[in-house]
């Protein structure tokens, strides 16, 4: 069974309205294939905005939300407001939550449950640290990831699971189109083993890190590699050439 290639952007905390209005006319442009799945993560404050604006073929996604539906948690985005104003993604677990905002393991599967739950689809982020990853601990640690949202949820259907090594973060320092696959190869097979075979074979596996116009297509090339989930370069148009990486 084919998996849909999957190519989200992340802006992060970027860009003003003006901003936006160009990124939305460089999508526009396109042209974008048909056969990829496209979704952005925007700011909260523009959800509404890019939600109106964005070409059919491209999804919106908020880039967090907490584990309860309302009530006093000041700052913080439920999915049902998500879901209200027709928002049906959210990327969750992201590894700039993690370090920066320490989101545990727990929160982060917390979150994916609660999301699922009121019908969002979840870009779910993993990854180890460059410390981690010396250490030889790459597998442990994404594994570890992946077995707490596993812990919380049972159906995985309108789950992508992004894999972005930490030390690929906007550093230019992307993975090797080996060290991903290696890394995507051993995830599925681990949901095999602990999931099950039907959502290993089925789930997509974005990689992130430093995608850029230049090197996705070969990343692409890999057969466990399903899309990608990219910050910087989803800024620009080149991302126009990321979401047709795949040939
Ligand atoms: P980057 O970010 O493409 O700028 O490395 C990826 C991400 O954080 O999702």
């Amino acid at each position: 069974m084919g998996r849909k290639f999957v190519v989200g952007g992340n802006w992060k905390m970027n860009g003003t309205k003006s901003q936006i209005n160009e990124i939305l006319a460089f999508l526009k442009q396109g042209p974008l294939n048909e056969s990829t799945e496209i979704i952005v993560g925007v700011p909260a404050i523009y959800l509404d905005h890019v939600k109106s604006n964005a070409p059919a073929n491209v999804e919106v996604a908020a880039q967090n939300c907490y584990k309860v539906d309302k009530g006093a948690f000041t700052g913080e985005i439920s999915p049902v407001m998500l879901k209200d104003i027709g928002v049906n993604w959210v990327i969750l677990g992201h590894s700039e939550r993690r370090q920066i905002f320490q989101e545990s393991d727990e929160l982060v599967a917390e979150k994916v449950s609660f999301a699922l739950s009121n019908g969002l689809r979840v870009i779910a982020c993993i990854g180890e640290t460059l410390q981690e990853r010396e250490a030889g601990k790459t597998e442990e640690v994404v594994f570890r990831q992946t077995q707490a949202i596993a812990n919380k949820i049972k159906d995985w259907y309108d789950v992508v699971i992004a894999y972005e090594p930490v030390w690929a973060i906007g550093t230019g320092k992307t993975a090797t189109p080996q060290q991903a696959q290696e890394v995507h190869q051993a995830l599925r097979q681990w949901i095999s083993q602990n999931i099950s075979p039907d959502v290993a074979n089925s789930i997509r596996i974005q990689y992130g890190g430093s995608v850029t116009g230049a090197n996705a297509q070969e990343l692409a090339s890999q057969p466990d590699i399903d899309g990608f989930l990219v910050g910087g370069a989803s800024l620009k148009p080149e991302f126009v050439n990321i979401v047709n990486a795949r040939q």
